[in-house]
């Protein structure tokens, strides 16, 4: 994880960029216009060009039910209801937000489970809710803190010449994806390319080329943070995808709480919840046969209605492919085995006091950490991490003195996040998790500047690790990324987006977004949005033309 935005296309080459035409692109309505073949001005004969099914119920509220209740499920509601529908939201947890979730890491002190970041402010709109619902946003102006594989701190100075030749390679690696897509073997990765711009930014025979190249290839690692998988099975084909919306990436110092809360208010008032019930069967009858949908809930139950919008994790769709009757289409069902699914895990470790700053919280002290810090492939701690996974933290005690906490917030991916949160799980006490999480991390907090192991500044008082690895409704996993091998990255979003209209079947949440959003929360919300503005639409009622700016 990094402050660095991920966003790469300047203003003059959107025109050329997929990225850019996908989301001025992004109505889907041409979709359902495909399917009326008719504008839907209102003016026109609803009835004779809408769907059978659809038109048998013009006379009463449709019914829409949606299953699961995170961000993208709670917009879809917010725009259906707003379109006059009657809607109910089946969700399998005991509470709505889905990914989005809070949790207390000490008393009276919430950190988000889920997402932390708004990946982008320029027309984002969970930045406008972020403002809009005076949510604490924060990022630093510190460069990132590197600890070598001895356990040594590099000068700030070599530090930030290692992280920007790191990000203009991201740079270029956008840059070539984007125009080379068609050619690029599905087999290379990111890591392929970042070895070739090493060779050639940093020749064999310069000054200290070898232990340039190794620190570079150690910093390359850190890519594995942002998508929950590692720098050598990012697809270099479809890293294209992977940009972001531009403007900053902040951090919600006090957590998404607010915005989630805006976003469901709609829903929790005029939708009816059902909560605790897992769906693991929807059976869909094309449009001919004009039945309803029935969706099956893992207690017996048989619910009845006009729409489903099934919002379930892309990881969770691919574990339990024989949940549609009829089947989904070949196509449908490979693009959902085809993205992939990352492992981002996260592990809170809070002190007394931020220890790593210095007193005087000088920004010019070569001791005052702040913001990021990377531990690359730590040869010191050999016994517990005998792999040497690369380390990475933010840590929370920069922000303003209304939303800063003396916590360190490391991000685990892959591998270590598959080891810790199996480790963890074998615990039987919140104490003895603890125990583990603070001994598997010492190796590394205890590098910062001033640590002293006598100090009572510098004992863990208090840890959070996620554990969505192990968290079904979840899919078992964070959210969708591109793996080396993927041959129609681009194609297999757009069918999952498209979904089944004619069946009465759409698939909303952050794995059918905008390419532009693709796994995050500004995704989910637009993807849920979408959805609903094609369901009215699908009535015969007048939406707004465009979902995204
Ligand atoms: C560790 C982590 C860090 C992240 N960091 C960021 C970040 O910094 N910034 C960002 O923008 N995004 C981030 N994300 C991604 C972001 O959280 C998701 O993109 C977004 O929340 C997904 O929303 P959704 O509605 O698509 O899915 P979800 O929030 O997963 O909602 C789906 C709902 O469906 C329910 N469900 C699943 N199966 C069933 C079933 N069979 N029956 C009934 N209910 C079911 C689930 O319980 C859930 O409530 C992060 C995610 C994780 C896990």
């Amino acid at each position: 994880m990094d402050a660095h935005p991920v966003s790469f296309t300047s203003a003059a080459e959107r025109i050329n960029s997929r990225i850019w035409k996908d989301l001025s692109a992004y109505r889907h309505f041409a979709i359902v216009q495909k399917l009326l073949q008719e504008d839907i001005s209102g003016t026109v004969d609803m009835a004779a060009k809408i769907g059978k099914r659809r038109a048998q119920i013009l006379s009463r509220p449709p019914r829409v039910g949606i299953v699961g209740a995170g961000l993208s499920g709670l917009r879809c509601a917010d725009v259906l209801l707003g379109h006059g529908f009657e809607v109910t939201m089946i969700e399998g947890r005991n509470r709505l937000g889905g990914r989005v979730h809070q949790v207390s890491l000490t008393p009276g002190h919430l950190v988000d489970a889920g997402p932390n970041w708004i990946h982008g402010t320029n027309n984002n709109p969970i930045m406008e809710l972020a403002q809009s619902t005076n949510t604490l946003t924060g990022s630093w102006t510190a460069k990132t803190s590197v600890v070598d594989e001895t356990g040594k701190m590099l000068p700030p100075d070599e530090a930030e010449v290692y992280s920007d030749m790191m990000w203009e390679i991201i740079g270029a690696a956008f840059t070539y994806s984007n125009r080379n897509t068609s050619t690029i073997s599905p087999d290379e990765s990111l890591l392929d390319f970042f070895n070739r711009e090493l060779t050639r930014r940093i020749p064999e025979n310069s000054p200290d080329w070898e232990k340039k190249h190794k620190i570079m290839s150690q910093i390359a690692e850190s890519w594995g943070a942002y998508v929950g998988n590692h720098v050598f099975s990012q697809s270099l084909k479809y890293f294209w995808l992977e940009e972001c919306i531009d403007g900053e990436n902040l951090f919600c110092s006090d957590t998404y709480r607010k915005i989630l809360a805006t976003v469901a208010k709609p829903a929790v008032e005029r939708a009816t919840f059902r909560y605790k019930t897992v769906v693991n069967k929807v059976q869909t009858s094309d449009d001919e046969l004009c039945e309803s949908l029935i969706v099956q809930t893992e207690s017996g139950e048989a619910l009845q209605f006009d729409e489903v919008v099934f919002t379930a994790p892309l990881g969770w769709l691919k574990q339990h492919p024989d949940t549609f009757c009829p089947a989904l289409p070949a196509r449908l069902a490979q693009a959902i085995r085809n993205i992939g699914y990352g492992c981002l895990e996260k592990v809170y470790i809070s002190f007394d006091k931020a220890f790593w700053r210095s007193p005087e919280n000088s920004e010019n002290d070569k001791n005052d950490t702040q913001g990021f810090i990377q531990l690359l492939a730590p040869n010191y701690a050999l016994e517990s991490n005998p792999h040497r996974w690369n380390q990475e933290a933010v840590e929370l005690s920069s922000f303003t003195p209304a939303d800063s906490h003396p916590t360190l917030l490391f991000y685990t991916y892959g591998d270590q996040s598959k080891y810790l949160t199996s480790e963890v799980a074998k615990l039987s006490t919140k104490e003895k998790k603890d125990a583990f999480l603070y001994e598997w991390f010492k190796p590394y907090y205890s590098r910062l500047p001033h640590y002293n192991e006598s100090s009572p500044d510098c004992q863990p008082v208090g840890c959070y690790a996620t554990e969505w690895l192990n968290d079904d409704l979840a899919g078992n996993g964070s959210y969708s990324n591109f793996q080396v091998g993927l041959e129609e990255g681009d194609r297999d979003i757009k069918t999952m987006r498209e979904g089944l209209p004619d069946r009465g079947l759409w698939f909303a949440g952050e794995h059918t977004s905008p390419f532009v959003a693709l796994g995050t929360v500004t995704g989910a919300y637009w993807s849920g949005e979408s959805v609903g503005k094609r369901i009215a639409q699908a009535y015969g009622r007048t939406v707004e033309g465009k979902v995204a700016a």
